[in-house]
């Protein structure tokens, strides 16, 4: 019987095996409306305008065995963003850090995935003004996830340039992390439809911005580039500048060209999830003849290495 039929008959087919909850969340804990759920149980209504307009904001920060990562930037960029959409939540720094800290406690988890958000929420009268809505707060802690898988990890990944232009930072402040991904996943697609494992997105210059939450390095004659606008400043992204003055390497933010990108000596993406992660090819073609540079490989240690220093890491004290 079709839906409409179905549905004259007065008997709406309500409840077919595509609505049944797959039970397939990562095994995980989440913070929502006071309370710590496992994974499977912290829902939001679809009447939050996170969901309906993307109207939110977010952060991601990992735990490598057992310890936060440079926390400190991630609640700097989380309650910058916060200002900027003007979003309230009823916690300080200090109270989100404890929140973070207890759901990846209670997860059990030594390598985690922590992402802290904050939606425009929902008003009790489906009001078009945002300024009613009620901004609604929640975080999880789920099993670490990568970017680059262990295999492309070790051999480089394959990346594709779309030819679709990143939404430009007049319109939304990249600066916010957020959840417009239109762009991205439309270049992932194409990605994926051209035999690449990700994708980069340009602006309207025809420079390179970033991937589908991640930022991009070049390294021509010992020296890094990575784009300077429209992109997030990703703290991964700050990391490497922080260990290139360490190691004496010269980075610069500036325009990068696709011609510049793909004539490299080597590449690299940056993420939260995952790191460090080299790039060999490029819209099919190899990127320094197709093998992880040296110094991608040298960066990848050293911010491995950096993941125990008390200066940049912090404890989860686990049940
Ligand atoms: C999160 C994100 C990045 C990477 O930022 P990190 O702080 O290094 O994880 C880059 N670009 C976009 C669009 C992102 O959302």
């Amino acid at each position: 019987m079709s839906q409409a039929a179905a549905a004259s008959a007065g008997s709406l087919p309500i409840l077919s095996d595509r609505y049944l909850d797959p039970h397939a969340y990562p095994d995980g804990v989440a913070f929502l409306d006071g309370q710590y759920l496992p994974m499977s149980q912290a829902k939001v209504s679809v009447l939050d305008w996170g969901f309906l307009h993307s109207d939110a904001t977010y952060d991601t920060v990992h735990v490598w065995d057992g310890r936060f990562f440079r926390l400190d930037l991630h609640l700097d960029r989380f309650f910058g963003g916060l200002e900027k959409l003007r979003m309230t939540i009823p916690f300080d720094r200090d109270g989100v850090a404890k929140i973070l800290h207890n759901c990846v406690a209670l997860s059990g988890h030594r390598a985690a995935y922590v992402e802290m958000l904050c939606t425009r929420g929902a008003s009790p009268t489906f009001s078009r003004d945002p300024r009613q809505a009620i901004n609604r707060f929640m975080a999880f802690a789920v099993p670490f996830g990568s970017v680059a898988n262990a295999e492309q990890l070790r051999s480089g990944l394959k990346v594709a340039i779309s030819d679709k232009v990143r939404i430009p930072p007049a319109s939304i402040d990249p600066s916010i992390k957020n959840y417009h991904w239109l762009d991205l996943v439309r270049g992932l697609y194409d990605a994926y439809d051209r035999g690449a494992d990700t994708a980069l997105v340009l602006d309207f210059n025809g420079n390179v911005t970033e991937g589908p939450g991640f930022n991009v390095f070049c390294v021509k004659d010992g020296k890094l580039s990575t784009p300077a606008a429209g992109v997030l400043p990703g703290i991964t992204r700050r990391t490497v500048f922080d260990l290139c003055a360490e190691a004496s390497l010269s980075a610069v933010a500036t325009d990068v060209s696709v011609a510049a990108l793909k004539t490299a000596d080597e590449v690299f993406i940056t993420s939260t999830a995952g790191g460090v992660m080299p790039v060999t090819t490029i819209d099919g073609a190899p990127i320094a003849g197709g093998k992880v540079g040296a110094i991608t490989q040298r960066l990848m240690a050293l911010y491995w290495k950096r993941h125990d220093d008390p200066a940049w890491s912090s404890p989860v004290h686990y049940p």
